[in-house]
């Protein structure tokens, strides 16, 4: 089963639209144009990793929902 994940998007971000590409059900475009996440806790998957991945000012950072444990970075 699938790991939930709480998800956090912090101020560096660039708004370089990279994670609302390719997360878009995740990731949106808040009110200062830059990322937020939709809604906490998120189910992992391959476009949230790779959403978090290639961040380019690395602005996303994910710990387990239920845990609180440091999954990304
Ligand atoms: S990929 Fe990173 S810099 Fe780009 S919009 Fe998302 S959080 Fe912001």
């Amino acid at each position: 089963m699938s790991k939930s994940l709480n998800v956090t998007v912090d101020s560096t971000c660039i708004s370089s639209g990279y994670c609302r590409r390719t997360a878009p059900e995740v990731f949106t475009e808040g009110p200062n144009r830059t990322s937020v996440v939709t809604g906490n806790p998120v189910t992992d998957s391959e476009e949230v990793r790779d959403a978090m991945e290639g961040c380019p000012v690395e602005a996303i950072s994910a710990v387990d929902a239920e845990t609180g444990e440091q999954v990304f970075p």
